[in-house]
């Protein structure tokens, strides 16, 4: 039951190369800060250690270390970015999405983890059942290491501990309609029972906070209908009070539980100080887990694009809870810098062109990001005087912490897998349809020119991504309790 007891097994484990290796570079890139040196990996694609530069000249004058030597120069060497908050929507809607161009597009973008969402897949991971069947599909497709969330419906309760033994990395549920049929929201009496359900097993309930409030509405009415191409009649129809609403109602059951609840995208800034007070009150109650089991993620959409620039009929910017003002923002960021967050996420949820169209209020709300969160996070981070630890921080221990990963993904430490990649934070790119390797080539960042490109990006030690190219076959593996 204990999720940090997870191991990776299955039966198509390709391993590392059978040698060791070190890495060097000038800049070697962890969340407390930057130095110059080098990282060595055993045969396995373990991280064996973390060198200075003093140190690795002992290595060289002892001849019995045999290893080879990857020298990245001037180009960072961080560890890859886990993102856990992520859409692939195979099987069932796998015109949307699928694992193969999901998982090259997170290694060309840097991600040597993902974890998959349990909704827009049909079937929804809602059963043990379920996650069999996509674990079944993913498992040869695979280019990164995949995780999985389970998903809380109204009356898979049953279902809920079978899939912590299974191995997924905590449930998400939604307060609102979710978009699809097959994965419907719950109400507050299921949160109750979710939440006892859950109780004592250490794992994460996610929640997609927003819930509908008096005066709301996601329909325009017939007769006094706003011109829906406009992003403002959108913007509307989800105001901040949804986002309040439903976090002050987890709040509320922060004292009544010690499960870990984690609001997933935040999108408005007037949330985080409701979360913040539940989380003291946690903390004082004795609570002893990390950032007192009440944690928030924002996305990269929210901390790079703003209501006022969204074009009419230019759904790709179409998500939930909405882009919001430029001023909120800001004070996104300031929350980025007072570590009032506790990780970033792209929330890559694609779709097929035809569901897009230029009607906000019809189209798909979902934005399709994976491949360039972290170009747009070093982008913005790096104009506002943010350094590379910062990037560490947030995008790859903050979302490894929160799946009970961080004794294996996430940071640059002996122990740890040795996923790593090469960045270079000085080039820039545009985005272009002929770089995206996510299926549908739909983006809100389309030609927009981002600074920070990913050269080469490894998995346990093997490289897996490299100036351009995606090497050799699929060397991911399932993050699940069972031989898959
Ligand atoms: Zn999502």
């Amino acid at each position: 039951m204990d999720r940090k007891k997870r191991c990776v097994s299955g039966n198509f484990i390709i391993r590392a190369e059978r040698e060791k290796r070190l890495f060097l570079s000038r800049r070697i890139v962890t969340e407390s800060g930057e130095f110059d040196g080098g990282v060595m990996v055993d045969e396995d694609g373990i991280i064996e250690g973390i060198l200075t530069k003093e140190s690795i000249g002992q290595f060289y004058s002892n001849s019995n270390n045999k290893y080879k030597v990857i020298d990245g120069g001037e180009w960072a060497l961080m560890a890859g970015v886990v993102d856990s908050h992520v859409h692939v929507n195979a099987p069932g809607r796998t015109s949307w999405e699928g694992y193969v161009t999901a998982t090259q597009a997170a290694a060309a973008g840097g991600i040597t983890t993902i974890v998959d969402m349990p909704l827009n897949s049909i079937p929804p991971t809602t059963t043990l059942e379920n996650l069999k069947v996509k674990a079944n599909i993913a498992k040869e497709e695979v280019y990164v290491d995949v995780g999985f969330w389970g998903g809380v419906v109204p009356g898979n309760e049953f279902e809920l501990l079978p899939m912590i033994d299974a191995g997924v990395v905590g449930f998400k549920c939604f307060l609102i309609n979710s978009g699809v049929s097959e994965f419907p929201d719950v109400t507050p009496e299921d949160l109750q029972n979710t939440f006892a359900i859950l109780n004592g097993t250490g794992t994460v309930l996610a929640i997609h906070a927003e819930m509908n409030i008096e005066n709301s509405s996601s329909e325009c009415n017939k007769d006094n209908c706003p011109d829906p191409r406009l992003y403002s009649t959108y913007l509307a129809t989800r105001p901040d009070e949804m986002e309040i609403e439903a976090v002050s109602l987890i709040a509320t059951y922060v004292p009544k539980t010690d499960v870990h609840i984690h609001v997933v995208h935040v999108s408005s800034e007037s949330v985080v100080p409701i979360l913040e007070a539940a989380r003291e009150e946690r903390i004082a109650a004795g609570h002893k887990g990390w950032r007192g089991g009440v944690t928030a993620e924002t996305c990269h959409h929210y901390l790079t694009l703003s209501a006022e620039q969204i074009p009419d009929g230019h759904t790709e910017y179409k998500c939930s809870p909405p882009i919001r003002n430029n001023s909120n923002k800001e004070i996104l960021w300031e929350y980025i810098k007072d570590n009032r967050f506790d990780l970033i996420t792209s929330d890559h949820s694609p779709s097929v062109e035809d569901l897009k169209g230029t009607n906000f209020l019809t189209s798909w709300g979902g934005i399709s990001s994976i491949q360039f969160g972290l170009s747009l996070f070093w982008t913005e981070a790096r104009a506002r005087g943010f350094d590379l630890s910062t990037v560490s921080h947030y995008l790859s221990a903050g979302p490894a912490r929160l799946c009970g990963l961080e004794e294996k993904k996430g940071a640059l430490r002996p122990g740890l897998d040795a996923d790593l990649i090469f960045f270079n934070p000085n080039a820039a790119f545009m985005v272009k349809p002929q770089e995206i390797r996510y299926k549908n080539k739909i983006s809100p960042f389309m030609n927009r020119v981002l600074t920070g490109r990913i050269m080469q990006t490894y998995l346990r030690g093997q490289l897996v991504y490299a100036d351009g190219e995606i090497i050799g076959e699929p060397k991911g593996e399932l993050l699940l309790n069972y031989d898959y």
